[in-house]
């Protein structure tokens, strides 16, 4: 039986949807005869989180139970899942692309001398000699091709992934086996948190928007417009690169390979080109609406409804047409 576990990180002394977002792929793509472990750290034990956890398809869930574990620390937290792992032999590793897995991961492949794929954007198995594989997948060489990368001789295989990039499944009446894992932890934490102060966020997390108004370098003077279209219909407002480095907007609305990855019902892309670095981070949107002014834009090789026009005059019209909607309503 092989064993591929999902480290499910906390922030805000909350559960992160990436976790879950990696058990559901998991779970999706192995067969009956591997298991899928969650590795729960956490500094108070939540009966909603352990059942958010089993829903998402976990069979497995190791829970460890530490004060230590209240905020996030390099040390500590590499200690301890490095006990696990040392303890539990898995076959693969995985852990979200977020600012703690980034950090986290590479050490703990350092401590335990395995491999590890940073910032992958999609998983596969497969079965070798009854070994089970690894093959990670990211945008290499500035983003322009992908590469599947396998580390096949060391265990566990490990890689971190994008959040975002994968739903979430809802496994009811799932048999989930919860462990407890108790060894003590043996490292100091390396910073001492005096104090928290949460920074006001202007807009709510892309990830979660349902409906994306986004622009690029061909509207980059018609940003106030797609603003109002966006709060008319209840969505948010996203960028491409050329925008944010001009700091037309901030980076936190940037779609892409070093921004967002995201996946609303409907993405609205204004006056984009449609370069690679762009669409991997939102080619998995339900509905895909482009407005360019050439034909050949790459963006509308992905479009389910493509525009060829001149967005900046489009726009004007979008948004009265809207506005008139809304005071009829
Ligand atoms: C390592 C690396 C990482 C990157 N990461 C990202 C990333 O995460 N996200 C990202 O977005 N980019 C990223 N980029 C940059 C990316 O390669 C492109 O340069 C960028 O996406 C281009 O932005 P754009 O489409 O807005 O601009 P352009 O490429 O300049 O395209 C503008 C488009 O607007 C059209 N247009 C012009 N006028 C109008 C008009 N009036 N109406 C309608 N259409 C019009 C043009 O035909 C053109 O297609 C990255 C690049 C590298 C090398």
């Amino acid at each position: 039986m092989s064993t591929t576990a999902i480290f499910i990180e906390k922030r805000n002394q909350s559960i992160c949807n990436v976790g879950l977002e990696l058990i559901s792929e998991s779970k999706r793509l192995l067969q009956n005869n591997h298991k899928v472990i969650a590795l729960y750290l956490t500094h108070e034990i939540d009966d909603e989180e352990i059942n958010d956890i089993s829903k998402a398809g976990a069979d497995q869930i190791i829970i460890y139970q530490h004060e230590l574990f209240k905020n996030y620390d390099t040390n500590v937290y590499t200690k301890a899942l490095e006990s696990i792992v040392k303890t539990y032999h898995f076959d693969c590793l995985l852990l979200g692309s977020t600012l703690i897995g980034r950090d986290l991961g590479p050490r703990l492949s350092a401590r335990l001398h395995t491999g590890l794929t940073a910032d992958a954007t999609l998983l596969a198995f497969e079965t070798e000699n009854d070994e089970l594989r690894l093959l990670a997948t990211r945008p290499a060489l500035g983003g322009n091709l992908f590469a599947t990368i396998i580390c096949p001789k060391t265990k566990p295989q490990m890689a971190t992934i994008r959040p975002g990039v994968f739903p979430v499944e809802t496994y009811d009446h799932h048999q989930t086996e919860l462990i407890y894992f108790n060894q003590k932890i043996d490292v100091k934490p390396s910073v001492q948190i005096l104090n928290v102060e949460k920074t006001e966020k202007s807009h709510t997390d892309l990830t979660k928007a349902k409906l994306i108004v986004a622009g690029g370098r061909g509207v980059q003077k018609s940003f106030s417009t797609l603003k109002e279209i966006a709060q008319l219909v209840g969505g948010e407002l996203a960028a491409s690169r050329a925008i944010v480095d001009q700091a037309i907007e901030p980076k936190d609305r940037l779609v892409g390979q070093t921004g967002t990855t995201v996946r609303p019902s409907v993405y609205l892309a204004s006056g984009i080109s449609g370069a690679i670095q762009h669409v991997s981070g939102m080619d998995k949107s339900e509905l895909i609406i482009a407005i360019n002014t050439d034909p050949d834009a790459l963006i509308f090789d992905i479009a389910d409804i493509s525009i060829i026009a001149d967005a900046n005059q489009v726009l004007p019209i979008l948004k009265a047409e809207l506005s008139n909607q809304h005071q009829h309503q």
